[in-house]
């Protein structure tokens, strides 16, 4: 059985700490890394349910693409959940690690685990400098609804589903799409003269701003469900890296859908037009 240090050298190899952005937090939370790992859990979020998953499973370790502390912290008391987390996972013999923008922009990364599951093929990535995001092409033309109701069927279900702004019915054939909150990146967006733009987090003005100047077509998910196909591709590089090391890793996924969104409700109220009823 390796010990948490070697397994986490290879992580490590996958997503370069270094290539982490300077604000991020990436790395081991919490962990001996003299400690055996057998068991390995992929997630998301490290969010309570997520931690009494891997206590469940008898995980040895949890890797999740979020921090648990973001902004660093001067207390892990449970009195807070972000503490409870770390004391069930050290009860536990549970190590935390994080890959985050290091995750984001490896090749293979967070977007190319997005395209594979949308059945998109990546060209080249959104933001050259940095590796983020994938510009796709698609093999044959379909309109902003098609695309938008193939990101319905791929993706995982959340209660927001798929939001698209722009024109339904506009041909697409070159795509971006980025996993997590994508809106910063609109000018690599239209530097890169796709017909839409596939991500998480969209706001009012640059949605606003984007269909009105260009035509580009918008296609928002929820912020997890952009990010979970990442999980199985993390698991599966993890697993071909136990059996290429005689390792024997049993590598799982979180089956925790930790979108903090959990309930969609329709908005019918109509403004009074001034037709008669
Ligand atoms: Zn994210």
């Amino acid at each position: 059985m390796p010990r948490l240090s070697e397994v986490i050298a290879e992580l490590d190899a996958l997503w370069p700490p270094e290539r982490a952005e300077q604000w991020d937090a990436v790395g081991t939370v919490c962990g001996d890394p003299d400690a055996p790992v057998r068991r390995v859990l992929f997630a998301v979020d490290p969010v309570r349910a997520v931690a009494d998953e891997a206590v469940a499973l008898g995980a040895d370790l949890l890797v999740t693409h979020h921090p648990l502390y973001l902004r660093g912290t001067t207390t892990v008391a449970a009195g807070h959940f972000k503490g409870r987390v770390v004391h069930t996972l050290i009860k536990h013999d549970v190590a935390l690690h994080v890959a985050h923008t290091n995750a984001d922009t490896a090749d293979p990364g967070v977007s190319d685990a997005l395209a594979a599951v949308l059945g998109l093929r990546p060209v080249a990535p959104l933001v050259p400098a940095t590796g983020l995001g994938r510009i796709c092409e698609l093999d044959e033309p379909e309109t902003l609804r098609a695309f938008a109701e193939r990101a319905a069927r791929a993706l995982p279900a959340t209660a927001q589903g798929i939001r698209t702004a722009g024109d339904p019915d506009a041909l697409v054939r070159r795509v971006a799409v980025s996993g997590g909150s994508g809106d910063s990146l609109f000018d690599a967006v239209r530097a890169a003269a796709v017909d839409a733009f596939l991500t998480a987090d969209l706001r009012h003005h640059p949605a606003s701003e984007a269909v009105q100047h260009t035509g580009l077509g918008l296609v928002d998910a929820a912020h997890w469900a952009t990010e979970q196909p990442w999980c199985d591709l993390a698991a599966r590089q993890l697993a071909e890296i136990s059996d290429r090391r005689g390792w024997d890793l049993e590598v799982q996924v979180s089956t925790a859908v930790t979108d903090p969104w959990s309930h969609h409700s329709a908005s019918s109220a109509h403004l009074d037009t001034g037709a008669p009823n």
